[in-house]
């Protein structure tokens, strides 16, 4: 079946699905990174081409899962991994995305993030980004975990350049940055991609995404991501270390929500009313 999934075009126009992903506690000791590599490529095979990995995911293993789900079928994916704060200085950046490459088993990452601030200047990190570029290592570099005034900040200090990206933690149960980062980001022209997009999985079951569910013949889960697919600009990133839940994910892109579903999440899971600042997990 090949993939009708909404689109999020970034600034210069590349394409990416609008719902990705995730690999956090893949490569772990006691995971299966057969099953998860497995997960992956049923991804891919349905068109979700965007995956996140981390150099932090499981020590470098995530990366190493993530690997083996591209061989022999790198050409169409776009990964995006990052870099630990305490190794974003002028050379541990390089050295850690080359080190990223080796496991992950390719020559380019496409886009590659500051996992959150750290000590090191933004300036030195985003010289670092610019040297990976102009060697083609990666294609493009952003951030995450940035507020509002990091990514004013960053901007001021980066330009010229200019981040792809920022990727925030952002669900149903998280709407802080509705209030403010949100609609700064699609002005900017920014997308935001949205990390644990069902709360680690908590809104699993949540009675309220059950009974929009039933009305969609849907799970909840669908349901929790549907919501963000109605976000522009947003790419929701959801792990699943199963081929059968990651298909199930996929679909939620087939629900169309409407005006009282909307009503009924808007009333269980309140949109901000006022700035809170970056929550972070
Ligand atoms: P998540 O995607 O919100 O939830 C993952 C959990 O939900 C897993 O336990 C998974 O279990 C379960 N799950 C997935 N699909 C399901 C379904 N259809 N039905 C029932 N359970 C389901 O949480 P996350 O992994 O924290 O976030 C997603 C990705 O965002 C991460 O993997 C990582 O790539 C990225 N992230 C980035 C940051 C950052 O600081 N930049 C922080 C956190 C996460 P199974 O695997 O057993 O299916």
């Amino acid at each position: 079946m090949k993939a009708e999934l909404p689109a999020v075009t970034f600034p210069g126009g590349r394409q990416v699905p609008a719902l990705g992903l995730g690999t956090w506690h893949m490569g772990e000791s006691g995971s299966s990174p057969a099953e998860e590599a497995a997960s992956l490529r049923a991804g891919l095979d349905l068109g979700m081409t965007l995956i996140d990995t981390a150099e932090m995911y499981a020590d470098g293993g995530a990366e190493t899962v993530v690997g083996e789900a591209i061989r022999g079928r790198r050409d169409g994916v776009f990964v995006v991994s990052k870099v630990l704060p305490h190794n974003a200085s002028r050379t541990g950046t390089i050295a850690a995305c080359e080190t990223s490459l080796k496991r992950l088993g390719t020559d380019h990452i496409e886009l590659y993030l500051l996992h959150w601030r750290g000590n090191h200047p933004l300036a030195e990190t985003v010289e670092a980004f610019e040297t990976l570029k102009a060697q083609g290592k990666i294609g493009a570099w952003g951030v995450s975990n940035f507020d509002q005034d990091d990514m004013v900040e960053l901007l001021d200090v980066a330009e010229p350049a200019r981040p792809l990206a920022n990727q925030v933690l952002y669900n149903l149960a998280r709407r802080g940055i509705e209030y403010d980062l949100l609609r700064w980001s699609q002005v900017q022209g920014v997308p935001i991609m949205a990390y644990s997009p069902l709360d680690e999985g908590r809104l699993v079951g949540h009675p309220v995404l059950e009974e929009i569910g039933r009305i969609h013949h849907a799970s909840s889960a669908q349901v929790a991501l549907a919501f963000l697919l109605t976000k522009p600009g947003v790419i929701a990133i959801p792990k699943s270390g199963s081929p059968e839940r990651v298909r199930e994910n996929f679909r939620a892109s087939e629900i169309r929500l409407t005006s009282e579903d909307l009503r009924l999440l808007n009333e269980a899971f309140p949109p901000p009313t006022r700035k809170r600042p970056l929550e972070m997990i």
